[in-house]
């Protein structure tokens, strides 16, 4: 969700009610009867920054750390906070997942609470299914998924930044730099790796290298040299093929200049294996 949306609040009987700044991370609206929060941000990870959210998602205890705002224990926002465990209020968390944009979470309840070392625990509960007086009652799979699911588009977020930053926006088979049509592809599945080394998995290619390369009508060896399916190879057609496809063949991708950004060798290997055995193309 685009943050120009989000800032334009929603309206409450008449009257518009705001979702935060987005400059601060709690938010109680001050037209709110209780004392709780309403909303929770997290910014956005920067780019070639570690990101915190590894250590603030924790998918075995279904929970999401969220530290206290700098202070006082009991200044405004913290109190909000912590008004929020006891009431069992929902939440709603907004986590930044690229600039400007958020990934909303909600609802979301505050179930632990720790002054010690100022953090608030929090799990997502299911829309509607949550409020009933007895606490939570999604099933702590339901819980899970949609825990599972925000950790999912966080990663797939950065792992995009991560790659297309290290191949500077550039199609790696065709040099293409057009933002609209450049992709951060993964050369194997993606088994969620953690940290910078996912971009050792990922490849930038423009859209039509990136569906021939998932189709498996282009493939990359270990050392780095495109191959084009026989059957495409073979075909008579126009010069999108021709100069699109075709003459991409025996040619060399262009690397990350950061030996750390390149894609592993195993990795486009064991994925070219499967190239090779899905087509007759070597
Ligand atoms: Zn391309």
């Amino acid at each position: 969700m685009p943050i120009d949306v989000l800032r334009q609040g929603f309206v409450f009987r008449g009257e518009r009610i705001s979702f935060g700044s987005f400059q601060r991370g709690i938010h109680r609206p001050k037209q709110m009867r209780g004392p709780a929060a309403l909303t929770l941000m997290t910014a956005a990870h920067v780019p070639g920054k570690q990101p915190a959210y590894e250590d603030e998602i924790d998918i075995e205890s279904g929970t999401i750390l969220y530290r206290y705002r700098a202070g006082p224990i009991d200044q405004p926002d913290n109190r909000a906070l912590r008004a929020a465990f006891e009431s069992q209020a929902p939440l709603i968390h907004f986590r930044g997942i690229a600039r400007g944009q958020y990934h909303i979470v909600q609802p979301v309840f505050v179930t632990g609470d720790d002054p010690r070392s100022r953090t608030v625990f929090l799990e997502v509960g299911l829309p509607a299914a949550d409020v009933r007086g007895e606490g939570l009652v999604s099933s702590p799979d339901a819980r899970r998924y949609a825990l599972r699911e925000v950790r999912f588009r966080l990663h797939q977020q950065r792992f995009r930044q991560d790659v297309l930053r290290a191949y500077q926006h550039r199609c790696t088979v065709c040099a293409l730099r057009e933002p609209a049509l450049v992709q951060a592809a993964h050369i194997v599945e993606d088994r969620e790796e953690q940290g910078v080394s996912a971009v050792v998995n990922g490849l930038a290619l423009c859209a039509i290298h990136h569906l021939a390369y998932d189709r498996n009508l282009m493939g990359i060896d270990p050392e780095g040299v495109v191959h084009i399916a026989r059957r495409l190879r073979d075909e008579r057609d126009g010069p999108m093929l021709r100069e699109g496809l075709q003459g991409f063949h025996g040619s060399d991708i262009v690397l990350p200049r950061r030996l750390r950004d390149r894609p592993e060798p195993e990795r486009l290997e064991e994925r070219f294996d499967y190239f090779v055995r899905a087509t007759d193309a070597a």
